[in-house]
């Protein structure tokens, strides 16, 4: 389950910004996914509820926002979401397209005191 390693991460990075700030208890972690990186929610869910015990983050509640995959078109700039696998351009059918939502993992915030 390749959540678990992401959420460490992710966890990691918070705990060290909480100590930081002196913060002793954190109530709340905000964190964006892309469909991209095909982390499912439940499954982030369950590794945040496993890897904050024993932390200052024993409590928090994890909330998760998933961003859907967007690209554009390198030939029109036409910004689309692909339907299913198809990544070619709807608008002048080029193939020549790159992502520019969808591959986000980040902590947006998080709150304590
Ligand atoms: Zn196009």
């Amino acid at each position: 389950m390749h959540e678990l390693a992401l959420v460490q991460g992710l966890l990691e990075s918070v705990l060290e910004q909480a100590k930081k700030h002196q913060i002793k208890k954190i109530e709340r972690v905000k964190i964006v996914v892309g469909d991209m990186t095909s982390a499912m929610p439940e499954s982030l869910q369950f590794a945040f509820e496993v890897l904050r015990r024993d932390t200052p983050a024993g409590e928090a509640v994890l909330e998760i926002e998933r961003r859907p995959v967007k690209l554009t078109c390198q030939e029109c700039h036409f910004v689309f979401r692909p339907e299913g696998l198809k990544y070619s351009c709807p608008q002048c059918v080029s193939g020549r397209t790159s992502i520019v939502e969808g591959r986000e993992l980040f902590v947006e915030y998080f709150e304590g005191e």
